[in-house]
């Protein structure tokens, strides 16, 4: 492949980035499951940053634009009903088993999360339980970039610097589960915090991601719900990255038989063709609702267009009873094993874990190494988000095998460079 193309970047300022004489490569156009710049082709290996789980150029999808371009109307605020929107709301709460029973809508997966939050608190404040207002997460968690809310509550490092401008009550304190124990330590340490009785709610993904992809030992969250349940502590299920068949579910936690009192998704709700988030309220965290306003909402929350797209989408995901949700398995059993073997060949790999079509190689490098290692790739024609030790595999769920091994051949090879390199 000839080399891409690096454009200097001006005036925009890129997230997570130093400024000075960055670069990037232009994507021109994109289609299934391959990003374009200037005609030559980039396997999407994380379908974005895990979103396009239905592919790029979906002409089912597109076809919502259509739909509401002809009707006229841009934007229906959130005081008045659209059909998409209740639709939405309807389609998502028939995903799930009987216990939920509402969604609100954001803009995406940051302000889901900071709004299942402030819901926590309202619910306590409602019900006249005092002194509840602590939230804890998981080492290394992300829960979104913004500036205070989702951003504090998230473990991972590019969060530790902001941790300094801001002091909220919220802790990522817990070490994630290891199988060694079974989840035993990071059990106690919840257990431990939840006896000082100022816990209001946690939040943990279905699955982890960009965390490394740690996974739960089986019986893990069914004993976190427990506990939550023992200390009236609020369980809320971050399932932006792991939600929408990614783990070969439709939401990941749905593995482990367990009923957060909150769900949150985003990303691969509208496969990400437009910016959307939903908070997804079991009926015992809504009733409050039915005689106290709801003290949250956004201009765009719930927006026409994005409630349209949402809409297809979940059509594509449940069409012929779950049938691409369900492939996941199929394609998730072909991948591990190549990537397994990968982990064999190359001391460079430090482990390879993986839930459904949500994985990651993590490195024996430095992370400077490994952020050159995800270069290498990209500008071979494989995009795979890199983050710390880690690179992440995240094909879109319509992947056929021929991509998968074909991207995974690709990418043995361009290690195998490198490492001589
Ligand atoms: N939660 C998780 C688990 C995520 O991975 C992300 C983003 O990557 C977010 C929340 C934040 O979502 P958004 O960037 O849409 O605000």
């Amino acid at each position: 492949m000839s080399k891409l193309v690096l454009r200097n970047i001006k005036k925009t300022l890129v997230p997570w980035n130093i400024q000075k004489n960055l670069k990037q490569i232009q994507i021109t156009s994109a289609d299934g499951c391959y990003l374009i710049s200037d005609k030559k082709k980039i396997a999407d290996f994380t379908s974005g940053s895990m979103a396009v789980n239905l592919g790029h150029n979906n002409k089912y999808i597109l076809e919502a634009f259509n739909r509401i371009n002809s009707k006229g109307y841009s934007y229906v605020p959130s005081h008045m009903s659209t059909y998409e929107r209740e639709k939405l709301s309807d389609n998502i709460i028939n995903l799930l088993n009987p216990s939920y029973n509402k969604v609100l809508f954001t803009n995406a997966g940051a302000d889901a999360n900071e709004s299942a939050i402030h819901l926590v608190n309202e619910y306590f404040k409602i019900n006249n339980i005092e002194g509840k207002n602590r939230f804890l997460s998981l080492n290394k968690s992300f829960h979104g970039g913004s500036s205070i809310g989702a951003s504090l509550i998230s473990g991972d490092d590019r969060n530790d610097v902001k941790k300094l401008f801001y002091k909220l009550p919220f802790e990522t304190v817990i070490e994630n589960p290891s199988f060694k124990d079974e989840g035993k330590k990071s059990l106690n340490m919840f257990e431990d915090e939840f006896k000082k009785q100022d816990v209001a709610g946690i939040i943990i993904e279905g699955s982890s991601g960009t965390a490394g992809c740690i996974l739960y030992p089986s019986n893990y969250l069914i004993k976190l719900r427990k506990l939550c349940n023992d200390y009236n502590v609020k369980m809320i299920c971050d399932e932006v990255m792991s939600g929408w068949g990614r783990t070969g579910i439709m939401f990941a936690h749905q593995k482990y038989n367990i009923n957060p009192d909150i769900i949150t998704t985003a990303k691969g709700i509208t496969s990400g063709y437009a910016p959307l988030g939903a908070v997804i309220l079991s009926k015992s965290m809504s009733e409050i609702y039915n005689s106290n306003p709801i003290l949250l909402g956004l201009t765009y929350s719930g927006h026409v267009l994005s409630c349209a797209i949402a809409n297809n989408c979940i059509n594509l995901y449940t069409a012929d009873d779950n049938k691409l949700v369900s492939s996941v398995e199929y394609k998730s059993n072909i991948l591990n094993k190549k990537c397994n073997e990968m982990l064999n060949n190359y001391n460079m790999i430090k482990d390879f874990r993986l839930n459904g079509l949500l994985g990651c190689f993590e490195f024996s490098l430095t992370n400077n190494e490994v952020k050159h290692l995800g270069s290498y790739l990209l500008h071979n024609g494989i995009h795979c988000l890199t983050m710390r030790n880690c690179i992440f595999i995240a094909p879109p769920l319509v992947s056929n095998i021929e991509f998968i091994i074909d991207t995974l051949n690709k990418m043995d090879e361009l290690f195998f460079k490198f490492q001589k390199y």
